[in-house]
């Protein structure tokens, strides 16, 4: 008989932590899961996966346009957000029904409460109830933090609150220039909403490679966003059925919703970890070592709650690797480099690798070959669009340390690529692959002219 209740007490049922809970019971553990929203997490509620939808449902409005150039006539279209919410709803609660079934069938208890913690093996759920486990794993991920905290922030949205708003907004204003921020402004500027940008850099993307930031900023103008780069509210207020955002350059702007997008804060506020002795970071991010475990022997965390690499696939990892070490028997250290990454604009960006300026700070030589071309269905749709493509080359070993795309599919290609430079492949290799014709892709097969060459200490 064990002295506590369970053998491992999760936290919060987004990915890491129902990956986590389900493979531990396959183990044979004693599980539960607590869950105070609903079962799936941000990335199955209101992240990722509504994310790609409402991009899918942005998309159409291109596709109309360019089938004229194919012989297509199509009736003027029209688009209604009620149907894409709708629609967007009934997906959402199919997956998270598979993600509870999932647990059901391992044998995994679904508690719908509010958990907190309070000592190194006890939690207190919402319900009044205490329990114990021998092993705590806390996955509860990140929220929206809402800056500048500026006056009237309060009128604003976050990313919670954007997939469900009753009216489309026709104006909207996206405060941040991270990935969320590019995301939304680029869809609902296609789905019809005239979209302004403000961001206090200088350009949206801050860390992407710089050939490929320039190039979207320039593709999201073309599709009608404004970009205000260095510029950020001071004020939001309500002016008749409008909000009207006073800016740091003294002018104003109304609009009728304001999406904030300044980065995730992990999700650690009144979780008790302090009480429990449980060291954090400055930002509240939990600290762990590679085992995902923390100060504390015997509690441990996964995914956006460790501000590690803020990636669904990554939460899903740690919280595999996880129940293999503790309650599997076999000690596996997730590794974090080489995780490739999809921006979903339109166009959309795919990146795996260092970016240029990384590379250069990295390596004495870099060399760099670059391709900039019309895709080949915008010669018919007449479409003003460029792909680029990009890898970055050690110029000692001739290793490829990263690639980097925009354009279309260029998500899908990232996750290809990522093979070929986990395993340490050279420009060479890929120059010896044979091409698929005709497709983007060949392009990266066929880049023979290095574009140039960056040795460290010379001009
Ligand atoms: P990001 O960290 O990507 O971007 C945050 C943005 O907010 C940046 O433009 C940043 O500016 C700005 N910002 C930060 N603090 C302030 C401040 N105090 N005042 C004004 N501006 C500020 O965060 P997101 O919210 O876009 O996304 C959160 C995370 O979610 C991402 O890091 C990513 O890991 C994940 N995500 C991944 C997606 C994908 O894979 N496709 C999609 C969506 C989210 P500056 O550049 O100047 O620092």
């Amino acid at each position: 008989m064990s002295a506590f209740d369970y053998d491992l007490f999760v936290i919060g049922a987004g990915s890491g932590g129902v990956r986590a809970a389900r493979i531990a019971a396959g183990y044979g553990a004693k599980v539960a899961v607590a869950e105070e929203f609903r079962i799936g997490g941000t990335c199955v509620i209101r992240g990722c996966v509504p994310k790609k939808l409402y991009v899918y449902a942005s998309r159409f409005r291109e596709d109309f346009e360019d089938a004229a150039g194919f012989g297509w006539s199509v009736p003027p279209a029209s688009f209604d957000w009620k149907t894409l919410v709708a629609a967007k709803e009934k997906e959402i609660t199919r997956l998270s029904g598979i993600y509870a079934a999932n647990l059901d069938k391992a044998g995994v208890e679904m508690i719908a409460a509010r958990a907190t913690l309070e000592g190194a093996h006890s939690v207190r759920l919402s319900t009044g109830k205490t329990v114990t486990a021998r092993v705590i794993l806390v996955a509860t991920g990140g929220a929206p933090a809402m800056y500048p905290a500026i006056p009237g922030v309060e009128l604003a949205i976050s990313s919670n609150e954007v997939f469900d708003l009753e009216t489309f907004p026709k104006r909207l204003m996206v405060v941040g220039g991270g990935y969320i921020a590019v995301e939304f402004a680029s869809v609902f500027a296609r789905l019809g909403s005239q979209v302004t940008q403000v961001f206090r850099a200088e350009n949206v993307l801050r860390g992407f490679d710089e050939d490929l930031r320039v190039a979207l900023a320039d593709a999201m103008g073309h599709a009608g966003v404004a970009l205000k780069p260095g510029l950020l509210p001071t004020r939001i207020e309500r002016a008749g059925g409008a909000l009207r955002v006073s800016l740091s350059d003294g002018s104003t702007c109304d609009v009728d919703q304001v999406l904030i997008a300044t980065g995730r804060a992990p999700h650690t506020k009144g979780l008790g970890l302090e009480a429990a002795g449980v060291g954090l970071r400055q930002n509240g991010a939990i600290i762990v070592d590679e085992r995902s475990q923390t100060n504390v022997p015997s509690i441990y965390a996964v995914g956006d709650v460790t501000d590690r690499i803020n990636l669904t696939p990554v939460a899903i990892r740690e919280g595999h690797a996880f129940a293999d070490t503790v309650f599997g028997g076999k000690e596996v250290i997730v590794d974090h480099r080489h995780v490739p990454s999809a921006v979903f604009t339109t166009p959309e960006i795919g990146t795996v690798g260092l970016s240029e300026e990384d590379a250069r700070r990295e390596y004495e030589v870099v060399d760099i070959y670059k391709s900039t071309f019309r895709p080949m269905k915008a010669t018919l749709s007449g479409r003003a669009e460029k792909m680029l493509m990009k890898i970055v080359v050690c110029g000692h070993t001739d290793k490829v340390l990263g690639v980097h795309i925009l354009g279309h599919e260029s998500g899908e290609m990232a996750q290809l690529l990522a093979i070929p430079i986990r395993m340490g492949a050279t420009k060479a290799d890929f120059d010896a692959t044979m091409a698929l014709h005709p497709t983007a892709a060949e392009e990266l097969v066929t880049m023979r002219t290095r574009t140039a060459r960056h040795e460290r200490g010379k001009a």
